[in-house]
């Protein structure tokens, strides 16, 4: 972020306004972590302020202090509405395109608001009036201990904000074990231990909640689980029947690819679960080393996200939705070849 728009903005929060916090669709832990840091962050400002979130988020995120003041877009669009068309700033976290936002996209569009960006992904459009966007930063949550740290509010950090910073680097850098944790990550988690982040009661929210439905589920997965030897390529599907046999819940099969992504000699990765709700087919993809799963779930696949994880969709059918994106891997022969 730019010194000027850091002054600027500080100039902007230096009165109490009234603003809304909105992060993309199925938020994950840095979506929810980083949208309940900077709440409560901003509300101990004296600002007025409310998250919005598009829709339904697992249960394995609901434990975290404040959470319960969510508002949840799908469930209340009027309430919803209102606040965004209202909002003197409008944060937006962990996202960089309105087109991520869901069916919050079109009021999002309408809202007069000053936009404050704070993302991590490629390609930000260019909406906000403040943009703090870093692709080398491993997570939104570490970037918003940054921009606390540039409002000069480190001295406001207690318990509430160090555990959903902590809960979204945990949960982005896969437990601090992605490339994109740096050094610079680690002292930031030190100084959220010491402000009250409790590590090992984080972890075991988040991971050792899991349903007996949901270990069957991941028995199922990796049952499917496939490899193509000569593309190092491994690929996981999941059928709606596979989903209901197993009582699925929102966030059941986050996680499942990195098992595939786990397979020796494997440098791409991808789950393929069939959603009859949304009529479409959801797609995760990871990597290792050079090989960008953004831009291949951006050629092919409408998605993106990050060069290591990203995601997207298809219209096919499961099935000739694997077909489709084998015929995809013959394009890669080269990066997805090499030993
Ligand atoms: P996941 O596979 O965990 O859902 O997503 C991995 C990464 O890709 C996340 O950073 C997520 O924000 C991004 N991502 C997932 N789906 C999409 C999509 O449809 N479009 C874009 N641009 N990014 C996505
Ligand atoms: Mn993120």
């Amino acid at each position: 972020m730019k010194k000027k728009e850091i002054q600027q903005l500080k100039t902007e929060l230096s009165s109490k306004k009234k603003i809304v916090i909105v992060t993309h669709k199925n938020p994950d832990g840095d979506a929810i972590g980083s949208s309940l840091a900077v709440y409560i962050y901003l509300k101990k400002q004296g600002h007025n302020v409310q998250v919005i979130v598009p829709n339904e988020y697992p249960e394995f995120l609901k434990w975290m202090p404040q959470n319960e003041f969510i508002i949840i877009y799908e469930k209340h669009k009027t309430k919803a509405k209102k606040l965004i068309l209202e909002a003197e700033l409008i944060f937006t976290l962990d996202f960089n395109a309105f087109s991520r936002a869901g069916d919050m996209q079109e009021i999002l569009e309408k809202a007069t608001a000053n936009f404050v960006l704070i993302d991590h992904h490629q390609q930000p459009d260019n909406y906000a009036k403040y943009t703090y966007t870093d692709v080398t930063i491993c997570s939104t949550a570490q970037m918003v201990y940054h921009f606390i740290e540039f409002m000069d509010g480190l001295d406001v950090l207690d318990k509430e904000i160090a555990t959903t910073i902590y809960t979204g680097i945990m949960t982005d850098t896969g437990s601090f074990r992605f490339r994109s944790t740096s050094s610079t990550t680690h002292r930031v988690v030190a100084d959220l231990i010491d402000h009250g982040a409790d590590n090992a009661f984080i972890h075991e929210s988040v991971f050792d909640n899991n349903s007996l439905e949901k270990m069957q589920l991941l028995g199922v997965a990796l049952n499917n689980l496939k490899i193509i030897p000569e593309y190092h390529t491994a690929y996981i599907t999941l059928s709606q029947k596979e989903l209901d046999a197993n009582h699925f819940k929102k966030g059941d099969y986050e996680g499942f690819v990195n098992y595939a992504l786990s397979v020796e000699n494997v440098i791409l990765a991808a789950i393929f679960v069939e959603s009859k709700e949304d009529d479409l087919i959801k797609i995760s993809f990871r990597s290792k080393g050079s090989f960008s799963v953004n831009k291949f779930a951006r050629n092919h696949f409408e998605g993106g996200g990050h060069d290591n994880a990203s995601g997207g969709k298809s219209n096919r059918s499961l099935e000739d939705t694997i077909s489709y994106f084998i015929s995809k891997l013959h394009g890669y022969k080269i990066e997805l070849s090499h030993d």
